[in-house]
């Protein structure tokens, strides 16, 4: 083997090495939630995994509900038994997702670091989102 091939695999065991040590932080743009299990039934929309959904969000399910039948504008009614949410509208899989997104965008994900280690703290009226990881004071929209 030549020294230059030689110094090639030194340099890619290094970089191999470096991304190891640097493992993606848990609030990173990778963090993923659940594909929404939906099922339609006349003019209602089941999602029949929102209490994992509302897990990974690391937020109240009644909370999740409240935003999505506020974003839809339509009534809703989540069920603790089941975990099912009922919404009384016909909405797609994709327009679900995209709002479970932004409420993780919005309401779960650190603006200053990016972790999901936070929480929601209300003071008076004002909303504040409260970053565990770095401290970070952030106030959302009410809803
Ligand atoms: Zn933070």
């Amino acid at each position: 083997m030549s020294e230059e091939l030689e110094k090639l695999k030194d340099y890619e065991w290094l970089l191999n090495r470096l991304y190891q040590k640097v493992p993606p932080k848990s609030g990173s743009a990778e963090y993923t939630l659940p594909e929404p299990q939906v099922l339609r039934i006349g003019s209602q929309t089941i999602i029949q995994n929102f209490r994992e959904i509302s897990q990974r969000l690391k937020r109240d399910p009644q909370l999740v509900a409240r935003y999505l039948q506020k974003e839809l504008a339509a009534a809703g009614s989540y069920d603790p038994g089941s975990g099912q949410l009922v919404l009384n509208v016909k909405v797609s899989r994709k327009v679900l997702k995209r709002f479970l997104e932004l409420f993780l965008k919005n309401y779960v994900r650190c603006p200053t670091c990016g972790s999901i280690d936070t929480r929601l703290e209300r003071r008076g009226k004002a909303w504040i989102l409260v970053c565990e990881a770095c401290g970070a004071e952030q106030p959302v929209k009410p809803f």
